[in-house]
């Protein structure tokens, strides 16, 4: 039979990797704890409507990349592709707008897009992410970025490049993209298919193609900065202003837009120098319009996401270590079956004060059981020997060391609590 292996864009996160992930979980959840978000869990499928209405029709995440398919009773679902629409979607649900205070949320989790797999891009990826509803103030934009910035250099990403811009509100992108379609039309043969695509379906989205033709032909584009109202050009200069004092580095880029039609004003990309092409470890922006065309009451609304993948394979790049827990700490190596029962107690009983032992599961000999021990990288040997064991003791083997002593049973627990 032929051998089933993941499907394509998928991969297990195998035994020695899961505590690099484990590392960069904890320190989210610790950076975002000290700035007062609480994690909230959403279902991994939802109703397709809510990522068709949300995400909007003409993305390519929704043309081309979701896992859509139909239950046995007949309705529409989609593996999640993202996490903002089903945090808004739970905002709603549960009446979170009712909160006087904003609300301050977080997720981590896997999501789902039908893409072409490379390095960096996968079908099912991890994503980790922070959505601030209810503030519209500058600083509101400001805490975001900063979160996620220091949520890297807690981790030791010291070389990642905040990009930012502004693509202003409904209003005042609904003018620039007039002038965008026009200077697009007369010169269309010079951009890639995708591009002529993207013209008739969201012409925003031909500014950040990586084409070097399609490059060449923007550059006497029009610019979204020249056509921000006032309002927008305030709120955007403040953003800027705040970010200067506190002393975080940017690069506006008039070309930055972002995948989703939900956003609004601001929007960020952090990209770091050591991925290929795939070199987006984080992105977001503010989505003042969302919560209110998903039909709740109108609610400024600024969030990030964060890929996994691409965070543990910078740590990877940077030679960045990440300490793996010991899988053993003690192993009992018994010399004759009856011990096999004092030894099953102090097993479970240095298992219960969290102790990471092990013990062989039949009979063995001694030599056997010390090879699993360093195999297993134990710290301690604790012995089970017939002589020792009638006057009430065992022998402990410090493994660094090679040195050996005699200790009570009765203290044992202490003992190695003591010397771990
Ligand atoms: P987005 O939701 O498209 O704004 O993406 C946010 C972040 O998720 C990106 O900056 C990447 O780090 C990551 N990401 C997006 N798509 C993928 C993918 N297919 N595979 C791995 N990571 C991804």
């Amino acid at each position: 039979m032929a051998e089933i292996t993941t499907p394509r864009g998928t991969k297990d996160i195998l035994p020695g990797e899961v505590s690099g992930w484990q590392r960069v979980e904890q320190v989210f959840r610790q950076v975002c704890g000290s700035y007062g978000y609480q994690e909230l869990r959403t279902p991994i499928f939802e109703h397709t409507e809510l990522f068709s209405r949300g995400i909007g029709e003409g993305t390519d995440i929704v043309e081309k990349e979701m896992y859509t398919f139909t239950d046995k009773g007949g309705r529409s679902l989609t593996l999640r592709p993202e996490g903002t629409a089903p945090v808004v979607r739970s905002f709603l649900e549960h009446r979170m707008y009712g909160d006087p205070e904003p609300t301050k949320l977080y997720y981590l989790g896997p999501m789902f897009r039908y893409e072409r797999p490379q390095t960096g891009r996968y079908r099912q990826f991890h994503q980790f992410g922070a959505e601030l509803l209810g503030v519209v103030d500058p600083l509101g934009d400001v805490e975001l970025i900063i979160m996620v910035m220091d949520f890297y250099r807690v981790l030791g990403l010291h070389d990642c490049t905040l990009t930012i811009n502004s693509i202003g509100c409904r209003e005042c992108r609904s003018v620039y993209i007039e002038e965008l379609l026009s200077f697009l039309s007369n010169r269309l043969e010079g951009f890639c298919p995708d591009c002529r695509r993207r013209y008739a379906q969201n012409p925003l989205r031909v500014l950040d193609c990586k084409e070097q033709g399609c490059k060449q032909e923007l550059a006497q584009a029009p610019l979204i900065k020249d056509y921000l109202c006032p309002e927008c050009k305030e709120h955007f200069a403040q953003v800027l202003a705040l970010l200067d004092d506190l002393k975080e580095d940017y690069v506006v880029n008039p070309f930055l837009v972002r995948g989703f039609d939900y956003y609004t004003r601001t929007v960020f990309e952090i990209s770091s120098g050591l991925l290929g092409s795939q070199d987006a470890v984080g992105g977001g922006g503010r989505y003042d319009g969302l919560v209110a065309e998903m039909g709740g009451p109108s609610t400024p609304a600024v969030g990030f996401a964060a890929g996994m993948e691409r965070v543990l394979l910078v740590l990877e790049k940077c030679g960045t270590q990440i300490s793996i827990p010991p899988v053993c700490q003690v192993y009992l190596a018994v010399t004759g079956g009856e011990l096999r029962a004092p030894a099953c107690k102090t097993l479970f009983g240095l298992r219960r004060l969290g102790i990471s032992t092990e013990m062989a599961y039949e009979t063995r000999g001694m030599k056997g059981q010390f090879k699993s021990a360093n195999r297993l990288g134990a710290r301690f040997v604790i012995v089970y020997g017939e002589s020792e064991y009638q006057q009430g003791k065992v022998t402990l083997k410090d493994m660094t060391t090679g040195k050996e002593c005699l200790v009570d049973e009765a203290c044992l627990f202490d003992e190695v609590q003591k010397r771990l």
